[in-house]
């Protein structure tokens, strides 16, 4: 039995974990939870899988939870400690990483330094804090699985033998992807929540539609294989069954096919280095017909451009993006401002950064909290 705490499960990843371990009721077994402030899913997600501990990061619910979950004699713990004694649980194998948000980067690390293999979905983590997580990864050697569907793809094409040349990232190009630069500056949340393809949390949803979240897999891409930007490209392929590519020096290139569903990256991250059958329904390429690709267009998309840009200028500049970027981005959910103004509202927070040291989570979270606070003020004039 592999033992798993899930971080987040009450999210798109999280729920679509504990559908995969459902798939496998004798193979692994979920020993611990942790939610934000959904409690009704929390709890009846305790219910069911029974884990050994729960954690609430809202403590303000505890008592409604307590209730909801009746005589279960799951233990429940809340608050950020609550949230961090389920990440590194000592009895688990594997933490599944799947907040959304920086809020993930002390969880992670407490899975990490609990010595627990990771199942890594919590981009945000790797954007903002990639230099001192993967150097935790290393010095630890801990097992670090990607989930994100494109970083699974390139771990999955990575035979260990060749020389890599470049890694090309897919992108589906969101709702957007024929619309004029004027449409998609004036879209509002309900245009945007339509994903053609996959179906995912808000935040994430809407990071698609602005080709900002393509951006910020370039920079997870970056540290998760140690390749530099200019090895790094992403392409347009609306039919997402391609997930992600390797190209090795001598002019092969190795891809990952399947229809777009979270779950098999997930399982693959579960079982690695086993690769176990399931109920997912087989890829038909005659049914598919055709695959399309073409060069994202970075005047309609200047997000996909200003993520790649704070990546190579390196530093604390991915954490101020994604800090910048998660405010703006709940301001846009929130009905504040349209969707082009994410770029100008990221846009000026990093103008107005002046770049100082990053090798630490303490500096990264400084400078994330710069970043919120600047992403806010530059709201507020917006309103004015
Ligand atoms: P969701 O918004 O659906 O879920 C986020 C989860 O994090 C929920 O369980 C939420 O709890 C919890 N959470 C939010 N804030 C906090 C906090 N401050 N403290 C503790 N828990 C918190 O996100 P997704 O599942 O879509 O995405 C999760 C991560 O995976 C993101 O980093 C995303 O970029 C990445 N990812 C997602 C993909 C997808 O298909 N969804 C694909 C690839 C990567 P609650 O809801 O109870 O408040
Ligand atoms: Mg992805």
């Amino acid at each position: 039995m592999k033992k798993i705490v899930i971080c987040g499960s009450t999210g798109s990843i999280g729920r679509q974990t504990l559908e995969v371990c459902e798939w496998f009721p004798e193979e692994l077994q979920v020993v611990g939870l942790t939610g934000g402030s959904n409690i009704e899913l929390l709890a009846e997600q305790t219910k069911k899988f029974k884990p050994q501990v729960v954690a609430l990061a809202d403590e303000r619910k505890y008592a409604d939870f307590k209730r909801l979950l009746g005589d279960c004699p799951t233990e429940i713990l809340v608050g950020e400690d609550g949230v961090l004694a389920v990440a590194g649980l000592s009895s688990a194998d594997l933490q599944v990483a799947a907040i959304s948000g920086l809020a993930g980067l002390k969880p992670t690390i407490c899975g990490l330094q609990a010595g627990l293999a990771i199942a890594f979905a919590n981009k945000e983590v790797l954007v903002a804090c990639g230099q001192p997580v993967m150097k935790l990864v290393r010095e630890l050697g801990a097992d670090f699985y990607p989930v994100d569907s494109e970083h699974s793809a390139i771990w999955q094409s990575m035979d260990g033998r060749g020389e890599v040349a470049s890694l090309v990232l897919t992108c589906s190009g969101g709702p957007f992807k024929q619309a004029t630069a004027e449409e998609i500056y004036r879209a509002t949340p309900v245009d945007t929540l339509k994903h053609p393809t996959w179906s995912m949390g808000a935040k994430i949803t809407v990071d698609s539609a602005t080709l900002m979240n393509k951006g910020l897999e370039i920079i997870e891409a970056h540290w998760l294989f140690d390749m530099p930007y200019e090895k790094i490209s992403a392409v347009i392929h609306p039919e997402s069954i391609i997930h992600s590519m390797v190209q090795y020096g001598d002019g092969s290139l190795l891809a990952q096919f399947s229809y777009p569903d979270m779950r098999l990256p997930i399982q693959y991250a579960l079982f690695y280095p086993k690769r176990r059958a399931n109920s997912l329904r087989p890829l038909d390429f005659a049914e598919i017909g055709k695959l399309t690709f073409w060069a994202p267009d970075e005047e309609r998309f200047p997000c996909l451009r200003l993520a790649r840009e704070a990546g190579m200028a390196g530093g604390c500049a991915p954490a101020v993006l994604s800090g910048a970027n998660e405010v703006v981005n709940a301001a846009f959910l929130a009905g504040r401002i349209t969707l082009g103004q994410i770029y100008d509202g990221v846009a000026a927070v990093l103008s107005a950064y002046q770049m100082g040291p990053c090798d630490t989570p303490e500096q990264v979270i400084e400078a994330d909290c710069w970043a919120r606070r600047e992403a806010e003020a530059w709201l507020r004039k917006q309103s004015c």
